[in-house]
């Protein structure tokens, strides 16, 4: 067993003494839904997707929204209680506003959040809080005009994702986090100026190991930089972080505060690094209709035939708790014979 992998539980221990929870073979109980809403994307990260046009999933396979919002009713009422709104990029469906508002209605989930690139956010952060979205994660990679472009490979839109961000924190949609994949090369000379756009703007950063998902295959661990670099740069840079209490045993990010009590917060999400899978709480669900139960996953289960096959709750509430059955132990990036997954990214939802 590598470190941050999970150790077996056998099945009679956990129904003896772990009681009625879902909980998979190495007891850790599930209770973090991914949702991917689409694999569409107005994006084309170079950490993420390719840079010639991937086969987008043909629009019927995907899960119409009644669909998905069947599907997060079994799993809330299977003990699911946080949702994570992703993509591709969500903001991208259209009635992506009145799908939160009917996940809210539900009243299955304690914690609504959605995922995004930010483009189309300045537009839509006041509806999204209106139909009851709680927070906002904003991916930003660079501060710089002509970078964010390169890593987006798109054209001067910087400033409408800054936009959105101030617009996020405008509507009440607290806390907003900025994802920042760091690439070693590609955007690590701007840890420090990222931590002082955090500082100004009272934002939570959470700085991202590169991990091996990305269409483009340039992903290789000389281009990861370590969450200890990352803390080891700030404090030379005289932004020494302590340690915050973390918010929950699943939590993935590492979380600081400012040694000087300046506003904002920064969180080291370090999966290559220090994997944390012995406590992952999470399950995946794919826009075309898959769970996987590893974002490293080497097959994902289909949900979406038995919706379409006339299952019924019962049934599709079983077949969860059998494929929750078959969470991995951990991701094994570290291995010598790993292979990723053949789903990158921006299929799977992050
Ligand atoms: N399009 C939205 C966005 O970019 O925020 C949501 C989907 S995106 C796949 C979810 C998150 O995964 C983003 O924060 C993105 O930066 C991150 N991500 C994508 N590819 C990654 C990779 N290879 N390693 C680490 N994080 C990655
Ligand atoms: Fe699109 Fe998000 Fe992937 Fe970038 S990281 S290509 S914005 S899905």
């Amino acid at each position: 067993m590598r470190k941050g992998e999970s150790k077996p539980i056998p099945p009679g221990y956990r129904l003896k003494f772990l009681g009625f929870m879902l909980r998979d073979t190495y007891g850790r109980q599930i209770t973090d839904l991914r949702a991917s809403v689409t694999d569409r994307c107005n994006f084309r990260c170079i950490y993420c997707r390719a840079a010639e046009p991937e086969n987008y999933q043909p629009p019927e396979h995907l899960l119409t929204f009644p669909e998905l919002l069947r599907l997060c009713d079994i799993l809330g009422r299977l003990g699911l209680r946080k949702i994570r709104i992703t993509g591709g990029e969500p903001l991208v469906r259209p009635g992506v506003e009145d799908f939160v508002a009917r996940l809210v209605a539900l009243g299955r989930y304690q914690d609504i959040a959605l995922t995004t690139n930010g483009l189309a956010l300045a537009e839509k952060a006041a509806t999204l809080k209106a139909a009851g979205l709680q927070r906002v994660n904003v991916s930003l990679d660079s501060l710089r005009a002509e970078r964010f472009d390169a890593i987006t490979r798109t054209r001067g839109v910087l400033p409408r994702v800054l936009a959105g961000i101030e617009a996020a924190q405008a509507a009440g949609l607290h806390p907003v986090k900025v994802n920042v994949v760091i690439v070693r090369g590609f955007n690590d000379d701007e840890i420090v100026d990222f931590a002082c756009f955090a500082r100004e703007r009272g934002l939570i950063l959470r700085f991202i190991e590169f991990m091996p998902l990305d269409a483009d295959h340039i992903w290789d661990r000389s281009r990861v930089l370590p969450a200890a670099e990352i803390q080891r740069r700030l404090e030379d840079a005289g932004l020494p972080l302590e340690p915050l209490p973390r918010n929950y045993a699943s939590e993935t990010a590492l979380r600081y505060r400012f040694a000087d009590n300046g506003a904002g917060e920064v969180g080291l999400v370090a999966p290559v690094s220090e994997p944390f899978c012995g406590k992952c709480s999470r399950i995946r669900l794919t826009a075309d209709g898959k769970i996987r139960t590893c974002l490293f996953s080497q097959l994902d289960h289909d949900l979406r035939g038995r919706l379409r096959g006339g299952a019924s709750d019962a049934d599709i509430a079983a077949e969860v708790e059998r494929i929750i059955e078959t969470k991995e132990d951990g991701h094994h990036i570290n291995d010598p014979d790993f292979t990723p997954p053949n789903r990158t990214m921006v299929f799977i939802g992050g």
